[in-house]
């Protein structure tokens, strides 16, 4: 490994302290594919396109849903929740980083895949730029998306829930149909036919004023960003619903957006060339995504729990 595959940042954490990227090397015989991981972003305090003082969104429910990931894997976590959130801090800190910073902890076990006793943890971060934001011009980009041929995986064979690398193939194969086929991304059907989630992020549909999103019974990841818009979008006078969607539904949608660690509030233009709505993006993914920019930079007073500083 080099700096490059940390997408250029100089430290990292690994295995108890922070080090150059450089000199954090592992065998390639390692089984890192067997490994679990989280996406985790911290942002910058007052305006998140700004630069200044990071504050971490939604530790708690990254940092739970990893030990449960791990749990449900048969990994061992090396390290307690506390040892982890400081070894984030000194990573961001010695980076120097005081613009918005993607965080990704990965852990893998040591040595035979089967009942290995320990595990690698690593903890790259590196800065991202941010779709969120007053003005910003990635937010209204097209992305036209169609409902890939390949389905969610089912609990019944992997478990969805988990952040498991293993489950990101069958994102790829989705995103690469995706490509080949002319469209940007794709849209996932569970195993039932039924609407799941995007392939890197759970999805949000808005019809005659009400915001509806697929269930975890769907084989979604259970997502902690989809859970905060759970909470927050009613702030906004919108009701939320958490059932069963239909494709033909998810066409017949006004508006339709991605939500996410990495995917933030992004807008989806059309599904298999379905147009949502009259305008894009839409009036209400836009207000959601606004009041989402808001929280992440503490300008919430209601939210501010949801922020860990740095
Ligand atoms: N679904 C999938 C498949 C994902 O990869 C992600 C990104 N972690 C999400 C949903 C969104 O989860 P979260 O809000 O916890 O980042």
């Amino acid at each position: 490994m080099s700096a490059a595959g940390f997408h250029g940042s100089k430290y990292c954490w690994m295995n108890g302290k922070v080090m150059s990227t450089d000199q954090a090397l592992v065998s390639p015989m390692e089984s890192i594919h067997l490994g679990i991981f989280e996406g985790i972003k911290a942002y910058v305090e007052g305006d998140v396109l700004g630069e200044g003082h990071l504050n971490i969104f939604g530790w708690k429910g990254h940092i739970d849903r990893l030990w449960r990931s791990a749990e449900v894997n048969g990994l061992v976590m090396p390290y307690s929740k506390d040892e982890l959130l400081e070894a984030v801090r000194a990573c961001i800190i010695r980076n120097d980083y005081t613009k918005n910073t993607y965080i990704q902890p990965r852990i893998w076990p040591k040595g035979s895949w089967s009942g290995s006793t320990d595990s690698h943890v690593v903890v790259p971060v590196w800065p991202f730029e941010t779709l969120l934001g007053k003005g910003n011009p990635l937010f209204g980009e097209k992305r036209r998306f169609m409902v890939s041929s390949w389905r969610r995986i089912s609990s019944d064979a992997l478990p969805p829930q988990a952040k498991s690398w293993a489950n990101y193939l069958n994102s790829m194969h989705a995103i690469r149909e995706a490509r080949r086929c002319g469209y940007d991304n794709a849209v996932f059907l569970d195993s039932r036919g039924f609407v799941s989630e995007g392939t890197l992020a759970c999805l949000m549909m808005v019809r005659d004023g009400k915001v509806i999103t697929t269930p975890v019974t769907a084989s979604i990841l259970e997502s902690v960003t989809r859970g905060a818009f759970i909470d927050f979008i009613p702030d906004l006078g919108y009701p939320v619903e958490v059932r069963d969607v239909t494709r033909v539904e998810l066409y017949a949608s006004d508006e339709a957006f991605l939500c996410g660690t990495g995917g933030e509030c992004t807008p989806i233009t059309s599904v298999d060339d379905i147009k949502f709505g009259s305008g894009y993006p839409g009036p209400i993914t836009s207000e959601i995504a606004d009041y989402y920019a808001e929280i992440l930079a503490g300008n919430v007073d209601k939210y501010k729990n949801w922020l860990t500083p740095v």
